[in-house]
């Protein structure tokens, strides 16, 4: 292993609702994540792509560690198949335990939960506040709007060009799982220029 990437923390949508489409890519991230001998972090819930996702991960030898409030497990949504299960209070604690106990992100299509997952790992990183592989998997070209909008944050200059080495874009759970193999974590931290500069 070229770096020390071990539990890989996965945004994704809670939903029951989608096209196989999807499902069939969380399916796939799965089983890399736990063939190539990553351990999956994310929301410990038996819901949508997530379960699909993290269950793959499980039949594939991986681990799974589930992070999730008091209030979802009283709405029934944990799963008990978890290897290890961490309560956090709401949703705020629960992400910087997601955070704490992991080494890598990869946000899949998904609704305003993943959204926010995602958007906060990126500002923490042009922050300097990390250094992780943050993957964006474009499942069914989902995120080509969202894409064409970071272009347009950059060019009315609300964010600059190393904005753009944030995150990696990968179009297939295999590119997802080859970027976080090969990814050297950037040894120094930003500097003020390469953040407000425009
Ligand atoms: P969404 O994209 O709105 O479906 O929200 C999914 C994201 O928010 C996931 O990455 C989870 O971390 C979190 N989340 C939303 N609903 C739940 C739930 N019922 N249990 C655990 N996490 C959830």
């Amino acid at each position: 292993m070229l770096n020390n990437i071990k539990n890989i923390c996965v945004f994704c949508s809670s939903s029951d609702y989608l096209d196989d489409v999807y499902y069939k890519d969380a399916k796939e991230l799965g089983r890399l994540i736990g063939q190539n001998g990553y351990n999956i972090v994310y929301g410990g819930s038996t819901l949508g792509m997530m379960w699909t996702c993290a269950s793959e991960v499980k039949n594939n030898g991986g681990k799974i560690y589930g992070v999730m409030p008091q209030r979802l497990v009283d709405l029934g949504c944990r799963t008990d198949n978890c290897d290890e299960f961490h309560l956090a209070q709401g949703m705020r604690d629960r992400k910087q335990k997601m955070d704490d106990i992991s080494d890598a992100v990869i946000a899949m299509a998904g609704g305003f939960g993943t959204l926010e997952e995602f958007a906060e790992m990126c500002i923490q990183k042009q922050l300097g506040f990390n250094k992780k592989a943050i993957v964006l998997l474009n499942t069914n070209g989902f995120y080509d709007d969202l894409l064409k909008f970071f272009e347009k944050m950059i060019e009315e200059k609300f964010a600059n060009n190393y904005a753009r080495d944030l995150i990696f874009v990968a179009n297939t759970p295999q590119e997802a799982i080859d970027y976080i193999k090969n990814y050297i974590k950037p040894e120094k931290t930003p500097t003020k220029h390469e953040i407000y500069s425009r």
